[in-house]
C-alpha cells in the first residue's frame, strides 16, 4: 500500500505548479524533492536554508535563492508528474537525520530523532499506536470509562476503539472538543502552528488558516471523532459528578448527571480522566457585580444573542483570551474599555492571522512529505529551546544592580530587549502607552503570546481605552476603578481565566480505603509522570498535573504520549488478568519532589511574578511540566513496571 504520506497522484499543469510554488515553504519544498529523486545532492549545494526562527518557514532564504529553488523544483516535480508520482525511495536514517540538520540550520542531537521521526510519521506507520494485549473476552470484560471528549479524551476513545476495548466517554458539553467547544468568542484562534496542532496520525491538508480560529479547530476534531467511528460511544451533555472506587471488585463506580438531571452510575474497571485544565471558568467577584444591568458573561460562555454593535463594552483581562477579543471586536462596538491588571510579554509572528495559500494545500496534498517536514520546521524551534531558556541563572540575579528582577539570565535579558523592541516599535513614541503595555517581570514569565500587531493597532483606536487601574465595584452601567473613575458600560465581558489550578474539580473522586483525590492533593495536585496516583487503582490522567506546557511544543503531543503509556497500563492489566495497578508511594512522592526542585529554578515560578494563573495560594506551580519534551517522550514510550503496585 502507497504511504499515506507520499502525496496523491496528480496532473496539475506546469503554470499551475510553477503558481503553486509561489506559496510553499521552500525549505520544505526542497526535502520533498530529495523524496521525490532521491538525490541528497539537492540539498548539499549553495542552496539553502540561513537561519531559524519561530514560525519563519522560509529560513530567512534571499529572493534569488528562492527562484532558483523554484526552477529547480518545477523540473523535479514535472518529471515526477509524468513518471506517474512513483512511490519515493525510502530514506536511509542518516540521511533523515542530516536532512532535518539542514532544514532547521542547526544540530539535532540524536536523543530527538526518533522522537521527531515517530512525530513524522516518514514510515506511514503510527508509531504511536499499542496494540493492547489480550483475547477479545478478556477486553470484553474490561470496560473502560474516559471522563471528557476534548482533544485528550478523543484521542482516548480512538485508541481504545482501535483496540477492541469497550468504553464509554461522558461528556459535559453537547458536541466534541473541549476547550474548542467551549470558546466560542469572537477571535478565537490556536497560537500553536496548525500543521502540527493536530494528532500526529490525522494531519489534516485542509487548514484554511496557519493558526485555525475555533470553528475549524472544532470541525476537525469531529472529522476525526466521524472518521474513528467514536461518537456512538459517546454520552453527551452529561456530566461526571465524581467517582468510587470499590475495592471488593476492583471496580470505578462513576456518577453522571445527565441533560435531565437524571443521575447514573457507570462500571468501569479503569477511568481515563481527560478533563484538561483549562475549562473551570474563573470569575472574580468584583462588588455590585449583580447589579450589572447589561448583558455580562465569561469569554468561555459566549453569548452569541448580545448584538456588540454600537454598545460600550467593557472587557475585563488582558491574557491570551482578550488579547484575541480585543482586535475582533473593537471595529464595530461604540467603545472597548479593557482593563489590564498585568500586561503581557508578546512576540512577533507575522503569519499569527495569515491564510494557508492554494499552493500550499496543493503542495500538503501532492508533494511527498511535505507536510510531514512542515510539521517538523514548526515542531523543532519548541522543542526545549524555550525550556533551556526559562532556566534561572542564580549568577545573573546577582550581577543585575537593577534592584528589580527584571531578567533571570543574559538570554532571558536578551529577549526582554527583542520583545520590548517589539512592543516598544508598534506604540509611535507613546509615553504613556509604553509604560502601560511593557511589562516589568522577566520575558516568558507568564504564558507568552503570539502577535502580528493586532492588539497595539487596537489599543490605539480612537475608541479603545487600556485601563490599568485595579477595579473597585461595579455599578449598573459602569465598572469604577480603584482612583474613582467611572467607566460606562453596556456589556461586561469577563476574560478572566480559568481555575486551573483546581485540578479535576468539581469532581469527587474517591480511591481506595476512602481517600479522597482533591483531599488529598489539597493545593498540591500531583500524579507520577502526570497520570497515575497512589490509592487510586487504574485510574489514568490525560493532561494531569505537572503536564501543562509553557515553554514549547503541543498538548497533542503530550495527549499522545500520555495515552500510549496508558495503553501499556491497559496491556498490562488486561493480557494478564491483573485487577489492579496503581504507582509506589515513593515514586509518586519521588517525581512530585523532584518536579517541584527543577520548577522552582524556572522563570514562571519566579517571586517577582505575581498574578499568573500557574501558581496556587502559596506562589507554588504543581500544574506546568518543568521537563523537556524528550524526557517526558522517553519516560513515558514504555511502562517500568517497578514503579508500580500490580495485583
Ligand atoms: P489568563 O491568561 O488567566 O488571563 C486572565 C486575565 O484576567 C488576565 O489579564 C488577568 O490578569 C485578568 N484577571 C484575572 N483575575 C482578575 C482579577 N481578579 N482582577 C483583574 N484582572 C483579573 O486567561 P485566558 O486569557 O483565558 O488564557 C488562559 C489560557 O488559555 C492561556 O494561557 C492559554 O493556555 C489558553 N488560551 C490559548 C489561546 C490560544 O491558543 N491562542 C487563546 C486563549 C486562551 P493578570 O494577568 O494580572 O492575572
Amino acid at each position: 500500500m502507497r504511504n499515506p504520506h507520499a502525496g496523491e497522484p496528480f496532473d496539475t499543469t506546469d503554470e499551475e505548479i510553477a503558481a503553486a510554488l509561489l506559496d510553499v515553504s521552500i525549505p520544505t519544498l526542497m526535502l520533498s524533492l530529495v523524496h521525490m529523486t532521491g538525490d541528497l545532492n539537492l540539498i548539499r549545494g549553495r542552496l539553502k536554508p540561513a537561519g531559524l526562527f519561530l514560525n519563519e518557514v522560509q529560513g530567512y532564504m534571499s529572493e534569488a535563492d528562492k527562484a532558483e529553488a523554484r526552477a529547480i523544483a518545477l523540473d523535479v516535480i514535472r518529471a515526477y508528474r509524468d513518471a506517474g508520482c512513483p512511490e519515493p525511495r525510502p530514506i536511509t536514517a542518516d540521511e533523515l537525520h542530516e536532512m532535518m540538520r539542514w532544514l532547521v540550520c542547526q544540530d539535532v542531537p540524536q536523543e530527538y530523532v526518533p522522537m521527531l521521526l515517530e512525530e513524522m510519521e516518514l514510515s506511514g506507520e503510527d508509531d504511536r499506536w499499542v496494540d493492547v494485549a489480550g483475547t477479545a473476552e478478556q477486553k470484553a470484560a474490561f470496560p473502560v470509562v474516559v471522563i471528557g471528549c476534548g482533544q485528550s479524551g478523543l484521542l482516548a476513545g480512538i485508541r481504545l476503539k482501535a483496540a477492541g476495548i469497550p468504553f464509554t466517554i461522558v461528556e459535559k458539553n453537547p458536541g466534541v472538543g473541549g476547550t474548542w467547544w467551549e470558546n466560542s468568542y469572537p477571535g478565537s484562534r490556536v497560537d500553536v502552528g496548525n500543521h502540527f496542532y493536530c494528532y500526529s496520525f490525522e494531519p489534516s491538508d485542509e487548514w484554511t488558516e496557519y493558526f485555525a480560529q475555533q470553528p475549524e479547530l472544532q470541525a476537525y476534531f469531529e472529522r476525526v471523532m466521524t472518521k474513528h467511528d467514536v461518537g456512538a460511544h459517546v454520552r453527551w451533555s452529561t456530566e461526571v459528578i465524581g467517582a468510587e472506587w470499590n475495592d471488593a471488585d476492583s471496580t470505578w463506580l462513576v456518577e453522571t448527571e445527565g441533560p435531565d438531571g437524571v443521575r447514573s452510575t457507570l462500571v468501569a474497571r479503569a477511568v481515563i480522566s481527560a478533563v484538561g485544565q483549562l475549562n473551570r471558568i474563573n470569575l472574580p467577584e468584583f462588588p455590585g457585580a449583580d447589579t450589572f444591568a447589561g448583558p455580562a458573561f465569561h469569554s468561555a460562555r459566549w453569548d452569541h444573542d448580545v448584538e456588540l454593535a454600537g454598545k460600550r463594552v467593557a472587557m475585563i483581562g488582558a491574557g491570551a483570551t482578550g488579547f484575541q477579543i480585543a482586535p475582533t471586536i473593537a471595529p464595530e462596538v461604540a467603545h472597548l474599555t479593557v482593563f489590564q491588571r498585568t500586561p503581557q510579554w508578546m512576540f512577533p509572528n507575522p503569519n499569527y492571522h495569515e491564510t494557508v495559500g492554494p499552493g500550499v494545500r496543493w503542495a500538503l496534498r501532492h508533494l511527498p512529505f511535505y507536510g510531514r517536514w512542515y510539521r517538523f520546521l514548526i515542531f523543532w524551534p519548541g522543542c526545549d529551546t524555550g525550556l533551556a531558556a526559562a532556566r534561572v541563572d542564580p549568577d545573573y540575579s546577582a550581577a543585575d544592580g537593577s534592584g528589580q528582577q527584571r531578567a533571570i539570565s543574559a538570554t532571558n535579558e536578551f529577549t526582554r530587549q527583542m520583545f520590548t523592541d517589539w512592543i516598544v516599535g508598534q506604540c509611535d513614541g507613546d509615553e504613556d502607552l509604553i509604560a502601560r503595555v511593557v511589562p516589568d517581570y522577566p520575558a516568558t514569565g507568564k504564558r507568552t503570546l503570539q502577535d502580528n500587531g493586532s492588539w497595539l493597532r487596537c489599543l490605539r483606536r480612537d475608541n479603545v481605552e487600556l485601563v490599568q487601574a485595579g477595579i473597585d465595584h461595579i455599578e449598573p452601567d459602569a465598572v469604577v476603578t480603584a482612583d474613582g473613575e467611572r467607566h460606562p458600560a453596556d456589556v461586561l465581558v469577563y476574560a478572566t481565566g480559568f481555575q486551573h489550578t483546581a485540578v479535576l474539580a468539581p469532581m469527587r473522586i474517591i480511591g481506595r480505603d476512602g481517600v479522597d483525590l482533591r483531599e488529598m492533593w489539597g493545593e498540591r495536585p500531583a500524579a507520577y509522570l502526570g497520570i497515575t496516583v497512589p490509592w487510586f487503582p487504574n485510574f489514568f490522567m490525560m493532561y494531569g498535573p505537572g503536564t501543562h506546557l509553557a515553554h514549547g511544543g503541543s498538548l497533542i503531543f503530550h495527549s499522545e504520549c500520555q495515552m500510549r503509556y496508558i495503553a501499556h497500563c491497559l496491556s498490562e492489566l488486561i493480557a494478564r488478568d491483573r485487577n489492579t495497578m496503581e504507582p509506589l508511594p515513593e515514586r509518586y512522592a519521588d517525581w512530585h519532589a523532584r518536579t517541584q526542585a527543577e520548577m522552582k529554578g524556572l522563570v514562571w515560578a519566579q517571586p517577582t511574578i505575581e498574578h499568573t494563573y500557574f501558581k496556587n495560594a502559596y506562589g507554588e506551580i504543581h500544574t506546568a511540566s518543568p521537563w523537556r519534551l524528550v524526557d517526558y517522550w522517553s519516560w513515558t514510550r514504555e511502562l517500568d513496571l517497578s514503579d508500580f503496585q500490580v495485583a
